[in-house]
């Protein structure tokens, strides 16, 4: 799977989950399965109720009506489970839910993991906090051809992707909805959470469960195991595909448009900040300077403080200016010079001492022999550490 955050540190995790390996999971006692070591993760208690958006599934073939009620009972069943940790609201708008629930057909729209063949998926986004939202895609069709399919079957696997959209991972245990396989029992009869679903939900759940991402490298872990991604929902994945096309301008538009949907998602501002670095980046080395400059500066006002902002902003303007004089226009150059001196983060000493070398040179070819003399002695630090005098 494609990485799908292209941010200099992690800021968000897509935790899919449809198999045991995603999480190394491991069961603590007999009476829950709740996975030790592992990725813990849950819906913070502010969140709640969970808002939850159900896509009408009437023009999905092999859809029901009846998959809609079998559904909301699916929620309804680990809210009651819950012990009045969880609550469930139904929502009418597919942007604002905090979980969305989706049909299909298409059994090229789910992942295999190993050698499953999925029913259905749930992919979350898991910040430090907790799970953020989440999207579950249920097939109305069986997970093979040929295969026997009912409304107990996609009642199971409602259930069993719910539960992982809750943060559990799968029991080893057959008798249990968040076991990895359904038998043909599940044909028989409408299904139940067991007694350790229930467990390991309310222990999940507990205040004594707590969730420590401050342990380092745990994002990094996650992301490495099998089946766990660094990437997020459609709207996410259609604005790296942008960045990927260099189609910097619809991705800035996605990402302009989400972050007034949901204000937290950093994952949506990292995305935002490097789009907006890379489309300026890559403007300046085609000498588009007015462009560059523009995508840079935005980033600048979004984030004031971003280092890699900085660096960039301050490149792009220290190449305008030398791009400038080297046309002989050294009054022209000034402004951007400047803005370079102003903005280059203390880090990027070198070309602080580009900057503050070529404009002084500017400056003397502008017979501005004192002010060449200010800038030179102001910067004579940077400029001595990046071109040391012979001894
Ligand atoms: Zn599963």
């Amino acid at each position: 799977m494609k990485n799908r955050a292209f941010t200099l540190a992690i800021a968000a995790i897509l935790v899919s989950v449809t198999s045991p390996a995603a999480f190394g999971a491991q069961t603590e006692k007999m009476d829950s399965y709740l996975a030790k070591g592992a990725l813990l993760t849950k819906w913070p208690k502010e969140r709640m109720p969970i808002s939850v958006y159900i896509s009408p599934g009437n023009s999905v073939p092999g859809f029901k009506d009846s998959f809609k009620q079998d559904a909301k009972i699916s929620f309804a069943q680990w809210e009651a489970a819950s012990q009045g940790k969880i609550h469930f609201a139904f929502a009418d708008d597919p942007n604002t839910a905090m979980i969305r629930l989706n049909w299909t057909n298409d059994r090229t729209k789910l992942t295999p993991r190993q050698d499953e063949i999925p029913a259905g998926e749930a992919r979350c986004i898991v910040t430090e906090v907790g799970i953020d939202s989440c999207v579950i895609t249920v097939l109305t069709v069986a997970p093979m051809p040929g295969e026997k399919f009912n409304d107990n079957m996609l009642h199971w696997v409602l259930l069993h992707e719910i539960g992982h959209a809750l943060g559990l991972t799968h029991s080893t245990e057959a008798g249990d909805i968040m076991f990895i396989n359904f038998s043909d029992a599940a044909l028989i009869r409408p299904p139940m959470l067991s007694t350790r679903d229930k467990t390991t939900l309310e222990k999940l759940y507990s205040d004594a469960v707590k969730l420590d991402f401050s342990q380092k490298g745990i994002f990094d872990e996650a992301a490495k195991l099998k089946g766990v991604s660094v990437t997020h929902d459609v709207e996410n994945d259609t604005a790296v595909d942008a960045v990927d096309a260099h189609n910097f301008d619809k991705a800035i538009a996605i990402y302009e448009k989400l972050m007034v949907e949901r204000p937290n998602m950093k994952l949506y501002r990292d995305n935002y900040i490097g789009t907006l670095n890379k489309a300026g980046n890559e403007a300046i080395d085609n000498q588009q300077y007015d462009t560059g400059c523009g995508y840079l500066e935005k980033a600048y006002r979004f984030e004031p403080g971003d280092v890699a902002t900085e660096a960039n902003l301050g490149r792009a303007n220290l190449y305008r200016a030398d791009h400038i004089a080297q046309n002989g226009q050294y009054a022209e150059s000034e402004p951007y010079y400047k803005r370079a001196l102003e903005v280059l983060p203390k880090q990027r000493a070198d070309w602080i001492a580009q900057a503050a070398n070529n404009y002084a040179y500017a400056l003397m070819q502008l017979s501005r022999r004192d002010d060449a003399r200010r800038v030179a002695a102001t910067y004579w630090t940077e400029i001595h550490q990046t071109y040391p005098t012979p001894e």
